[in-house]
């Protein structure tokens, strides 16, 4: 069987997808996955709520993507939109030290600017400190609106508080926003979305024109029109396009091991020495199955 191509999707919300874009992320090659914490539509009301959701991030969801033989990896933070509720978002910030120490966290995210108001600032800022005292790395979601001004403004925040920006990914680049990105030495993630913004066909483009150092793709695929595949798709066609497989692997999966790995709990035995997929185990006495006949494939390092 020839080598398949191995993938990391890091940033997806696993959350909002299932458990058939698992069994199809799994077959497209993606071995590892990172979620940040994020926006879930609709509006949190209560501390405990945010709790709850970190919780399953560190656990019941690492636990399902194990039973699809996918690693899972998370980001915590408040995100920018949901800063905009002070009142809460003092009571959030309180909670990110019980979780960022947890063993699947590899970064500080998503966190940065929505609307770019001054409470967004004000909580991008504290958890830049706080991932300075931590040493961690920062993941930062630019805004949709006024793009290359608010991912201009988020790094000139990260090196006001003094972070290196080789352990800043700067997720949601454009045409517009990559130069800046690379010029000031930090970490460019372009989401690739379906039909509109950042499509494949651009990515492809962008590679082509930039090369493949400090460059990632990533799907953001979540509750919205998205797509759980979109890294091995881009991948595919890159190659396609006649860029050269390593520049794919780069961009599609060594750069995000790289960018993402630096606090060592991401890494690439996480995968290859997996023991493979065991649908009996249980989490806290649930399982992903309804009755279902347990699928068990122990792997012997297929990739
Ligand atoms: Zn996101």
């Amino acid at each position: 069987m020839k080598d398949k191509m191995m993938f990391i999707d890091p940033h997806v919300h696993m959350t909002s997808r299932t458990t058939d874009d698992y069994e199809a992320m799994a077959k497209a090659g993606i071995v590892a996955l990172i979620e940040p914490s994020f926006w879930l539509g609709q509006p949190r009301t209560k501390v405990g709520s945010f709790q709850d959701y970190y919780s399953s991030l560190v656990g019941w969801e690492p636990f399902r993507a194990s039973q699809f033989g996918i690693q899972h990896y998370c980001t915590i933070g408040l995100n920018s939109k949901e800063a905009n509720n002070e009142a809460l978002a003092e009571q959030v910030i309180e909670l990110l030290p019980l979780y960022v120490h947890k063993e699947n966290v590899v970064a500080i995210g998503e966190i940065g600017y929505d609307d770019q108001t001054a409470a967004e600032d004000k909580y991008f800022r504290i958890q830049l400190e706080l991932a300075k005292e931590l040493d961690m790395v920062v993941q930062v979601h630019t805004p949709h609106r006024d793009k290359k001004a608010g991912t201009i403004r988020s790094m000139e925040v990260c090196l006001e508080h003094g972070l290196d920006p080789k352990r800043v990914i700067i997720d949601h680049n454009n045409e517009e926003t990559v130069e800046e990105v690379l010029n000031r030495g930090f970490i460019a993630a372009f989401t690739i979305y379906p039909n509109t913004k950042m499509g494949n066909e651009r990515m492809v483009e962008v590679v082509k024109k930039y090369g493949s150092t400090d460059i990632i793709v990533d799907s953001s695929a979540d509750w919205g029109v998205s797509d759980p595949l979109a890294v091995p798709k881009t991948a595919s066609l890159m190659l396609k396009n006649g860029i050269a497989e390593e520049h794919v692997k780069k961009t599609c999966y060594q750069n995000a091991l790289d960018a993402f790995g630096k606090n060592g709990k991401m890494k690439e035995s996480d995968w290859m020495n997996a023991k493979g997929i065991d649908q009996t185990e249980l989490y806290n006495n649930n399982s992903v199955l309804r009755g279902q006949n347990p699928k068990i494939e122990k792997t012997d390092k297929i990739h």
